[in-house]
């Protein structure tokens, strides 16, 4: 599968395992994604990406 820029980033939250679409931040001509500020279900303010999640979960 290869990776599509165009699709938002998601991130896993560590406390819950709720999964979010990253938030596009705009920085001059590059945009980027971003991890939400804190998570709506149990407020924890850290998330790792969907992917780096996925691969430390099988390990
Ligand atoms: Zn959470």
């Amino acid at each position: 599968m290869s990776h599509t820029p165009d699709l938002p980033e998601e991130y896993v939250c560590t406390g819950c395992h709720a999964i979010y679409a990253g938030t596009v931040s705009n920085d001059g001509d590059t945009h980027r994604f971003e991890a939400p500020d804190e998570c709506a279900a149990c407020g924890s303010t850290a998330f790792v990406p969907l992917e780096q999640y996925v691969h430390e979960a099988s390990a």
